[in-house]
C-alpha cells in the first residue's frame, strides 16, 4: 500500500476503553496515519472501573476516568490519531445499555464521518463483555452504513491460525507495523496508570521494542477488496 493510495481516506476505529487502541492495535492507527489517513478514535467509556491504579497505585476510583482520558489524548498524540470521542458510557456496563440507542449513535457517527476503514471488536471474540458489546453494535452500525469495509481486531497473533476460530486465511488481513513500533511503545508509556505493571514497556527502547510483534492481525467483516497486506482497497 502506498501513500497515494491511502492519502485522504479515513479510518473509523470503536472501542470500549482508553488503551484498547495502542495496545491491540496501536501500530496499525500509527501507520495509516503517518499515510495520510484521517483516524478517528471513538472509546466507549473512560475506563474508570479499571484494576489498575498505577504503581504504586495513585489514582483511586473518582480520579481514574479523568486520568485515563489525559492518557488516552496523550497515546493518540504518539499514534497520529486526528480525532478522539467518547460515548460517555460508564465502564462495564456498554452489554447493558439501550442497543438500539447505541446502534443509532455509532450509525451517525458513520454518516458523518464517511469512513472507508471501520475497526471494533468482534462480538465474540472481543475477550471482555465491553469489548463485545461496542462490537456488536458497532457491527449492526456498519451494515446499516453499508459502505467501506469492517474489520474486527485481534489479540497479538492469535489469527496465526484462523480455523482455530472459524476462519481461513482469507479471511485474515495483516499489517506490517515494524515501522510504527516506536510510535505504538510510546502510546504504551502514555497510558501510563495502565503500562506501569507491564515491566518490559518500561525497559530500555530497544529492548521493550523487541516484546512488540511486527504484525497486527485484523478478520475481515465485510466484503472488500483489500489485499491480504491491507485494510484500504
Ligand atoms: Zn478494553
Amino acid at each position: 500500500m502506498n501513500t497515494q493510495q491511502t492519502m485522504g481516506r479515513k479510518l473509523l476505529a470503536v472501542f470500549a476503553h482508553p488503551d484498547d487502541e495502542s495496545f491491540i492495535c496501536g501500530g496499525t492507527l500509527a501507520k495509516y496515519a503517518a499515510e495520510g489517513v484521517e483516524v478517528t478514535v471513538v472509546s466507549a467509556t473512560r475506563g474508570e472501573m479499571g484494576r489498575r491504579m498505577g504503581n504504586p497505585p495513585y489514582l483511586n476510583r473518582e480520579t481514574l476516568a479523568a486520568a485515563r482520558e489525559i492518557e488516552l489524548r496523550q497515546a493518540c498524540d504518539h499514534l497520529g490519531v486526528h480525532e478522539l470521542k467518547f460515548l460517555d458510557i460508564r465502564d462495564k456496563t456498554v452489554e447493558f445499555i439501550d442497543e438500539k440507542l447505541l446502534i443509532g449513535r455509532i450509525e451517525e457517527l458513520m454518516r458523518e464521518l464517511q469512513p472507508d476503514v471501520v475497526l471494533t471488536f468482534h462480538e465474540t471474540l472481543g475477550g471482555h463483555p465491553d469489548h463485545c458489546a461496542i462490537g456488536k453494535a458497532t457491527t449492526a452500525a456498519f451494515r446499516r452504513y453499508n459502505q467501506g469495509a469492517l474489520y474486527f481486531v485481534s489479540f497479538g497473533d492469535m489469527m496465526l491460525q484462523p480455523d482455530k476460530y472459524g476462519y481461513t486465511a482469507g479471511d485474515i488481513a495483516r499489517v506490517d507495523v515494524q515501522e510504527h513500533l516506536k510510535a505504538k511503545l510510546a502510546a504504551f508509556r502514555a497510558h501510563r496508570c495502565q503500562s506501569e505493571l507491564m515491566e518490559w514497556v518500561w525497559q530500555r527502547d530497544d529492548k521493550a521494542l523487541r516484546n512488540l510483534g511486527r504484525y497486527e492481525y485484523f478478520i475481515r467483516g465485510s466484503q472488500s477488496k483489500s489485499g491480504k497486506d491491507s485494510l484500504f482497497g
